[in-house]
């Protein structure tokens, strides 16, 4: 199917219908948005057999993968859905007044409103779950703003689906037709028409760096700034420490194969970097870990240009002085895939040598050896901003390790213990997003229902008659939400 580009010269006029979409559906009920949210759900999975087909042929994701997904992408959908119209995410505060200080105290109530219209670039790696009804998606329509998607280019027929479900939930619920509108684009120009029109208050991306950063530029050129939540790249380092690696290291390298080479390494959680301490230990995890990815069979990448992004950082990495392949894919990979490799190097070619810090988007990962702590410390302190870092040890490894905790704690969003970064689940407690340029915020997560206050702000609203405030700060509480009154949460009316 052909999917012609929207002419750049309709921008304009449709960024101003999201505007007054925005306007109607942000005075609609939070029970509203979360019975929205639930429709958009059910019509993503009456679209059935369809949708997994059509994501197959355009993305060569597996059926069991993309079903999975969609199953992710509904979830989320429902459960942010649940979030909105719980209320927490508004963070209701409320300081009475006082009267009898000197000076009176006024009457302050306080809590986040939607932004305005949020245009979403779709990723390439996520068809459903971070694309057209992905988690952007469902936080802006959750926080009570509009959406403007632009389709990924390299799966528009499946993005078309997505959106038809949207918006057949916005004709059930009788919302307004442009509250969601779908956008194609083959040129970045695009996404910057669509980044820099006066209308859009807010960006979500996940893709490249040179893409993600493209985006905020642009958004922090304009007259009126706006945010732009970007995530792109991250290589996830994992530090073997030496009491657990005794215990374990063929264990742990099985895991990490599979982690390496899951989805063919195109996740952005996927772990690039493994830190260890030299020794027999580190040595046995390096042989188990080169057999189990010797063995893994190349697959079809995402889109031709993902693949050969991937072989070029690859080449260009394993071409760097003092890197050396341990193993790769035994069966040769066709121009199309990925082929599984791992590296090695020491840690003072690691820190002299930034091109080896850089992220290689599949399944490729190296390990780095270090003399000690110090050394390990030392190559952390000059790594960019993570998603994600793990350490693999045990209880006394953690006490022997202070200074690296510590720094390693500078870095990341998410630390884990004993386990592989990959699998993001979907939870409030959930922090998807590091400093940057892991993303271009990192006071906010993309993942998780707290996603949604990335498209919100704090309105305060000072001596305003209980019958003018909105139900979410009325004396009585009709929403029954949790609210801050007095410095006491509490669902108690006033
Ligand atoms: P991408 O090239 O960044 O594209 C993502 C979206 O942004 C597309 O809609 C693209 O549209 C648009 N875009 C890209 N550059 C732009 C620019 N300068 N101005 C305006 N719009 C722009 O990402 P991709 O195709 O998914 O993958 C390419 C590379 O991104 C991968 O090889 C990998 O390195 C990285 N990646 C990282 C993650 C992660 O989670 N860390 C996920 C996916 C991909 P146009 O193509 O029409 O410009």
């Amino acid at each position: 199917m052909n999917f012609k580009d929207t002419p750049i010269a309709e921008i304009d006029a449709l960024m101003e219908r999201s505007w007054k979409a925005f306007l109607v559906y942000r005075e609609r009920p939070l029970s509203d948005r979360a019975a929205f949210m639930r429709i958009i759900a059910e019509e993503m999975d009456a679209s059935g057999d369809e949708l997994i087909t059509t994501a197959m042929a355009e993305t060569n994701l597996p059926e069991a993968r993309l079903k999975n997904e969609r199953n992710r992408t509904i979830f989320q959908l429902k459960s942010y859905g649940e979030a909105a119209e719980r209320g927490d995410w508004l963070e209701a505060r409320i300081d009475t007044a006082d009267n009898n200080r000197n000076p009176p105290k006024p009457d302050i109530r306080k809590m986040l409103v939607p932004l305005g219209p949020v245009v979403v670039f779709g990723a390439s790696n996520f068809p459903f779950a971070y694309s057209t009804a992905g988690g952007d998606t469902a936080c802006a329509f959750a926080a009570g703003c509009s959406v403007v998607v632009k389709a990924h280019p390299a799966h528009p027929a499946t993005s078309a689906i997505v959106a038809t479900a949207i918006q057949k939930a916005i004709s059930r619920c009788g919302l307004p037709e442009d509250l969601f509108i779908h956008v194609f684009g083959t040129s970045t120009e695009t996404g910057k028409t669509l980044v820099t029109h006066k209308r859009t208050k807010a960006v979500g991306f996940t893709g490249s760096y040179t893409g993600g950063k493209a985006l905020f530029d642009w958004a922090n050129q304009r007259k009126e700034p706006i945010p732009v939540f970007a995530e792109m790249s991250s290589v996830n380092p994992v530090f073997l420490l030496p009491d657990q690696m005794e215990k374990e290291p063929e264990k742990t390298a099985e895991m990490y194969a599979g982690s390496i080479t899951l989805g063919v390494g195109q996740f952005c959680t996927n772990p690039g970097l493994i830190f260890g301490i030299k020794g027999d230990a580190l040595e046995k995890f390096k042989t188990v870990l080169g057999e189990k990815i010797a063995g893994v069979a190349p697959a079809k990448m995402l889109h031709p240009g993902i693949a050969k992004a991937y072989h070029e950082k690859k080449s260009k990495a394993l071409s760097q002085q003092g890197n050396t392949l341990i193993k790769e894919s035994t069966v040769k990979a066709g121009e199309l895939e990925g082929e599984a490799a791992v590296a090695t190097t020491t840690a003072s070619v690691f820190i002299n040598n930034t091109v080896l810090h850089e992220e290689v988007f599949g399944p490729y990962s190296m390990i780095i050896e270090c003399a000690d702590e110090k050394e390990m410390v030392e190559a952390v302190s000059k790594l960019e901003g993570q998603l994600t870092a793990t350490l693999m040890a045990t209880e006394k490894d953690m006490l022997d390790y202070p200074d690296l905790i510590s720094e390693v704690s500078n870095i990341c969003g998410r630390f884990i213990v004993n386990g592989v970064p990959t699998g993001v689940e979907v939870c409030l407690a959930m922090q998807h997003g590091g400093p940057f340029p892991a993303t271009t915020d990192s006071r906010f997560t993309s993942v998780g229902a707290d996603g949604i206050k990335r498209f919100a702000r704090p309105l305060a609203y000072q001596n305003w008659p209980d019958s003018q405030l909105p139900d979410e700060l009325k004396n009585a509480n009709p929403l029954q939400i949790y609210r801050t009154v007095n410095n006491e949460p509490t669902k108690n009316s006033i």
